[in-house]
């Protein structure tokens, strides 16, 4: 429910999302909110909300209307391993004082999220069903046009009713943000302290006032200590991040940074956590296409129209898998031969960052001594309990080196890598040829749901994932371009 106070801010210049100050009428607030007002709780009830707060707290960082400044504060995301939502309207896009699709393929493929925000940031209560349907779809094809998936949307204003709630859900968004339903700095004195996850009304999330020129360093930290004091959801939202600009919607790069600084720390106490609004909501989540590859293929034997040239050569740029150099200036990728244990671990060390690390001086393993081949890319391996070998019985412990990788254990070193996130596997399995008692099912499973691998449609139409089918090169490649912009190294 909303309450009347909220209606009065929504009408004061600190509430709305205004991108453009020169054209300040384009953006005059008319009470628009009376549909709202006639929502009740049984209107918003059909979602079960768990009788107690989780215990664990979520908080989403999210970016309204894609002004170019938010690219530096992506980037301090980055260097904290963090990642967020950018609300994008899509006609400001690549005009001046926005970000450009340039800029929106180099945020998704740090792992952040696209969300809509309409095409021109229209007041939607205002518009007829079809205007506003038009505003919120269009918004939403065009952002898929440029290769993002966008699931989720923010109101402009926070404006909204049962109608375009409707046209919100129509279009096809899971969710959509409202402003000002949780306890904030200035207002909402009597609100809840995190919205509840599921959320009771996934049409209007709710989450504090938006983030103004105001707001201090203690009230930041003070939303995300009261939000953990009860557990849920709580998402902040950010307009400018820079000096001198929208005199109301900004704050500086140093708090910013020192925010996120401070928040990045804070989850390291193992019950808040920073996610995109579509990881919040248990959202699927498809990796956006590669960057351009090169005009010409560096590898003699992977041609410019192969299925993964892009992947290829984004592994290749990234130095984990550089191929041969088969002398007379000629390099090849080999992508049809299977991957092996020995190179699967370099492979993985290097997406992993190449973190500093130190081999044993004394092979752990039987088959295996400090001359081996990536020797000490196999002992990280082992230490970081991606792949911890066989044990032979009598106290030995082999690695099989030499031994192809199967697609059943890349989904189990992958699912480990990524830190064995919280998932249940489906009771029933999707893939006709893995059952749930299949080894690696749940890891399995948890591949095809990150969309890094989702299998085969064979010609009888069944769908199957080929555990034990070895691995090859070309699809190695593919596998760790989608898995890095999941789940991007810090
Ligand atoms: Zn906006």
């Amino acid at each position: 429910m909303r309450r009347p106070d909220q209606r009065f801010r929504k009408q004061g210049p600190r509430v709305a999302g205004f991108p453009r100050i020169k054209n300040p009428n384009k953006h005059k607030r008319i009470g628009a909110v009376l549909g709202a007002l006639l929502l009740t709780a049984g209107a918003l009830s059909g979602v079960a909300v768990p009788a107690h707060a989780a215990a664990t707290t979520i908080v989403s960082l999210t970016f309204d209307d894609g002004n170019d400044n938010q690219l530096a504060a992506e980037q301090v995301l980055k260097a904290h391993g963090l990642v967020g939502t950018f609300f994008i309207t899509t006609s400001w896009i690549g005009t001046p004082g926005y970000l450009t699709q340039a800029n929106l393929h180099s945020i998704a493929g740090d792992g952040n999220e696209i969300g809509g925000h309409t095409v021109t940031h229209p007041d939607l209560t205002t518009l007829t069903t079809a205007a506003a349907s038009a505003e919120i779809c269009n918004g939403k094809s065009t952002l898929e046009s440029w290769g993002f998936q966008v699931s989720n949307f923010a109101y402009p204003f926070a404006a909204e009713n049962a109608s375009v709630q409707t046209d919100v859900k129509n279009c096809g968004f899971a969710s959509a943000r409202g402003l000002g339903d949780i306890r904030s700095p200035a207002s909402c004195a009597s609100c809840p302290f995190a919205e509840t996850l599921p959320p009771a009304n996934p049409l209007v999330t709710k989450a504090p006032d938006e983030v103004d020129s105001t707001w201090t360093l203690q009230n930041l930290e003070d939303l995300v200590t009261n939000a953990e004091s009860t557990g849920g959801w709580l998402e902040l939202t950010f307009h400018h991040i820079a000096v001198g600009t929208d005199p109301t919607l900004t704050i500086s790069p140093t708090l910013f940074d020192t925010f996120v600084t401070w928040l990045a720390a804070r989850t390291g106490n193992g019950t808040t956590s920073v996610r995109t609004v579509a990881q919040a909501l248990g959202q699927s989540t498809t990796p956006p296409p590669p960057p351009p590859p090169p005009a010409s293929s560096p590898f003699s034997d992977v041609p410019s129209n192969y299925p993964y040239f892009t992947e290829i050569n984004w592994l290749a740029t990234q130095g984990i898998s550089t191929g041969w150099d088969e002398g007379n200036g000629i390099k090849t990728y080999r992508p049809l031969q299977p991957v092996n244990r020995d190179a699967m671990a370099a492979f993985l060390y290097r997406l992993a960052g190449s973190p500093p690390y130190t081999a044993p001086a004394v092979s752990p393993f039987a088959d295996l001594t400090p001359q081996t081949a990536f020797y000490k890319e196999i002992n990280w391996l082992a230490t970081q309990g991606i792949s911890t070998g066989w044990d032979e019985g009598n106290g030995i412990k082999t690695y099989r080196p030499l031994q192809p990788v199967n697609r059943d254990a890349m989904a189990a070193f992958m699912y480990r890598m990524a830190g064995s996130p919280a998932y249940a596997a489906p009771a029933a399995s999707p893939f006709t040829d893995v059952t749930p008692q299949t080894p690696f099912y749940k890891e399995i499973n948890w591949l095809a749901f990150t969309r890094i691998s989702t299998g085969w449609t064979e010609a009888n139409k069944t769908v199957t994932f080929r555990p034990v089918t070895a691995v090859a090169r070309d699809a190695m490649a593919a596998f760790m371009y989608r898995y890095n912009t999941l789940f991007p190294k810090n």
